[in-house]
């Protein structure tokens, strides 16, 4: 089985992205993908892949006065190394995924399905690789779920890939209400530590868990890059045996 692990920090305070960080250091077996949507240097000293997580949504509402490379753009300027692509709110487009692959991004994680069983990493468009995830700790809550690794049934999967926030770890996020009660803190660090849940298990339990079980069990979560990686040595693999 493999496990991929990413976040998406959208606008997270330093303080709660500095939280998960420290969530991670310790598991030596632990990678991850963080997407950004802002400079963060607890990030960038963390030495993690970081790949650019735009928002587009302004643009959909009529309340942008920049066009859709403009705003790729600003967060390549931020973090020129970076060849990830995750839009806010999953926004895709042809146009945009052209782009990308102009601009030398090299895979997308832009589409979620939820708890998949199939889930498999392909060839896209635009010569870039695709990377969809089965995870997302919103959508979760969402759905009023559990927050236990038991309940995702992952024994049978070949491969995983989870996506959390910062501020649904932080606040160990478990349900829509508790979250639009923290939302009203304005994502304030003092002030939503103090909402923290510990009602029944959430977002923070669930990633505490996952990094306990692969701690456990000896099985390396890997990053989006890692995962890339392996699927075009397995590309060339095979197009080598095909000769
Ligand atoms: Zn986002």
């Amino acid at each position: 089985m493999k496990i991929g692990l990413s976040f998406d920090i959208d606008w997270a305070p330093e303080e709660m992205i500095e939280d998960t960080l420290n969530l991670l250091k310790g598991y030596p077996n632990v990678n991850a993908t963080f997407f950004a949507t802002h400079k963060s240097n607890a990030l960038e000293k963390a030495g993690y892949e970081i790949g650019i997580h735009p928002n587009f949504k302004p643009l959909l509402m009529c309340e942008s006065n920049k066009n859709f490379k403009e705003i790729i753009d600003e967060l390549l300027d931020i973090y020129p190394e970076s060849k990830r692509f995750r839009a806010h709110t999953l926004t895709t487009s042809t146009f945009i995924l052209e782009y990308i692959s102009q601009v030398g991004l090299k895979y997308e994680s832009n589409c979620l399905l939820p708890y998949s069983k199939r889930l498999r990493i392909f060839n896209y468009v635009y010569g870039l690789v695709k990377i969809p995830f089965n995870f997302e700790d919103d959508v979760h809550f969402g759905f009023n779920y559990p927050f236990e690794l038991k309940f995702l049934n992952m024994e049978h999967d070949d491969l995983f890939i989870f996506n959390f926030h910062p501020i649904h770890i932080y606040s160990n996020n478990a349900t829509p209400e508790h979250y639009s009660n923290v939302k009203k803190k304005n994502h304030n660090p003092t002030e939503v530590i103090k909402h923290r849940n510990f009602e029944c298990k959430g977002t923070r339990d669930l990633l505490i868990e996952l990094l306990e079980f692969s701690s456990l069990n000896q099985i390396k979560i890997q990053s989006l890059y890692d995962l890339y990686l392996s699927f075009v040595r397995d590309q060339s693999l095979k197009s080598n045996l095909s000769i």
